[in-house]
């Protein structure tokens, strides 16, 4: 038997990550998806998610997203941890606050997709026209901002306490001299 198990099991059927019933294909705004009619959360494979969250988002300025902060969310407790296995690898799949501060925590595998509970996609969706997107960006930025100016701040400290002790150095230098 030859090896063509990763075609085989892109078509198979895939079981759903919470009851187990097959999940069926469909779209979802155009992405496939494959939902399960019983719990109503959806799988999306790695290269079709992009697709899912495809909506613009609002225009924002930077002080507009800066206040909009308070909406979102950083992954906080937990409410209860109950892990999942990827439906097409069988390992466990690891949660993940969607975009960073959506709140929304979904399960990953990173090589073949994510599961969706029922009314996450929507959860993103919302979050992603709010800027969501945009304030992960700026925060990031902000971040590293920050980081450099800690790190320029330290280079200033220890530049002052050199140029301190050349200066009392060169001040004795004198009195001895002159
Ligand atoms: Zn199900
Ligand atoms: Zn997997």
């Amino acid at each position: 038997m030859t090896d063509t198990s990763a075609e085989i099991q892109s078509n198979a059927m895939l079981p759903c990550p919470g009851c187990k019933q097959p999940l069926k294909l469909m779209l979802d705004e155009g992405a496939p998806v494959r939902a399960c009619e019983k719990c109503k959360g959806i799988w999306v494979d790695v290269i079709d998610e992009k697709v899912l969250f495809q909506i613009k988002p609002e225009v924002f300025t930077v002080d507009e997203i800066r206040r909009l902060r308070r909406l979102y969310k950083p992954m906080g407790k937990l409410e209860e941890v109950r892990l999942r296995v990827c439906p097409a690898c069988k390992e466990l799949m690891y949660r993940k606050n969607w975009g960073g501060h959506s709140g929304v925590v979904v399960d990953r595998c990173a090589q073949h997709g994510s599961w969706y509970d029922e009314g996450e996609v929507e959860k993103i969706r919302e979050y992603v026209r709010l800027g969501g997107i945009e304030f992960e960006k700026l925060s990031l930025t902000e971040q590293g901002l920050s980081g450099l100016q800690s790190k320029l701040n330290n280079e200033v400290t220890r530049l002052d306490i050199r140029i301190d002790s050349a200066y009392r150095r060169a001040r004795l230098w004198n009195l001895l001299v002159f």
